[in-house]
């Protein structure tokens, strides 16, 4: 099973930023109001989650660790996901190419952990915490050398580490995330953080925009919130003038999760189409919400392009609601 296991691993997890969005997404499913994440050497060496959700009660840690073993769906709703993660794989197949340890504690139980090296899974011990759940993943792609090569420098590595904290913290008003490199010796450097935003989801959103893309930004978004047949558009995209000579701080969501679809960042681009110069990108926060039968999210493992059911009519929201917005601040 554990060559299974590495093999399925090669789908799921690339590199080390999406190990870290696996995990992260394992603690906003879990409730979590508060997410540490910490790495070292670009996460080749360390990736460590800390959350306070619900925990795993010390009988399921092992289940937890198996292939398709998830306590999130329940096979009849294969439609209907609402939850980030679903099909089973990400820590079996982190424990398949790394060194994991999942140090778990549900309310009013007492603590336990369990370490998988290499496939190779360790007996379920007890282990001390407050509550919530601590995922550590040590070298990754140790049992699978082949894949190490195909990691950047450190540097380029933890860009994207930081890259998909962002966009889930943008996801995830309410959450307050804490990314730390913990390189070297000493107390380590914090890279980025995100206070949990109060009010309704506007309000937060708002407030989250101005900290990840800054208070100018922010004072600068125009609201977004537009409906048709059955989707709903909704978010903050930027006055042309507060565009960016570059697509980075494009953030695009389908029912909650971060997506880089190319047919949505080519609506974003057409809505200003006559407004930016070529080498001008706008910038932009937009949650596409539907009935999840109206669009598959699982086109890839990696999970970051979607399909619509009519994607004329996501590309079309996109552009109209847009324009509208950008019409009635006079452009
Ligand atoms: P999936 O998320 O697709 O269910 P995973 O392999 O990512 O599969 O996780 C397996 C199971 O372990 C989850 O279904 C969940 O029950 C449990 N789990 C994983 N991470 C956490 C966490 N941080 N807090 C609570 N439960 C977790
Ligand atoms: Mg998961």
């Amino acid at each position: 099973d554990s060559a299974i296991n590495r093999i399925a691993a090669g789908e799921v997890v690339e590199r080390p930023a999406s190990a870290v969005k696996e995990l992260v997404e394992n603690a906003i499913d879990a409730g979590a109001r508060q997410i540490t994440v910490e790495y070292a050497d670009g996460g080749k060496t360390l990736i460590r989650v800390t959350d306070d959700g619900c925990g795993i009660a010390a009988v399921d840690l092992a289940l937890a660790l198996s292939r398709h073993a998830t306590s999130k769906i329940d096979g009849t709703d294969l439609l209907n996901i609402h939850t980030f993660g679903f099909r089973g794989e990400a820590l079996p197949s982190l424990g398949a190419v790394g060194r994991l340890t999942i140090c778990s504690r549900v309310a009013g139980q007492d603590g336990a952990e369990i370490s998988v090296n290499g496939g190779v899974t360790g007996p379920v011990r007890p282990a001390a915490l407050n509550g919530g759940t601590v995922v550590t993943l040590r070298d990754l792609f140790f049992a699978t050398p082949a894949r190490l090569k195909f990691l950047r420098t450190d540097r380029a590595e933890a860009q994207a580490i930081s890259d998909i904290i962002k966009r889930l913290a943008m996801a995830e008003p309410f959450v307050r995330f804490t990314l730390r490199d913990v390189s070297g010796d000493g107390p380590g450097r914090e890279v980025f953080r995100a206070d949990a935003e109060q009010g309704d989801m506007f309000a937060a959103l708002h407030g989250r925009l101005a900290q990840v893309l800054g208070r100018e930004f922010a004072e600068n978004a125009l609201a977004i919130d537009a409906e048709r047949d059955g989707l709903h558009l909704t978010g903050y995209a930027a006055l042309p003038t507060y565009s960016r000579g570059s697509a980075v701080t494009q953030y695009l969501f389908v029912n909650g999760r971060p997506v880089r679809d190319k047919l949505l960042v080519g609506a974003l681009r057409g809505a200003y189409f006559d407004l930016l110069s070529r080498d001008r990108h706008p910038a932009a926060a937009l949650f596409v919400d539907c009935d999840p039968k109206l669009v598959d999210v699982n086109v890839h493992p990696a999970k970051s392009e979607v399909r619509f059911r009519d994607p004329g009519l996501a590309g079309g929201l996109i552009v109209s609601g847009l324009r509208h917005a950008l019409a009635d601040a006079g452009h």
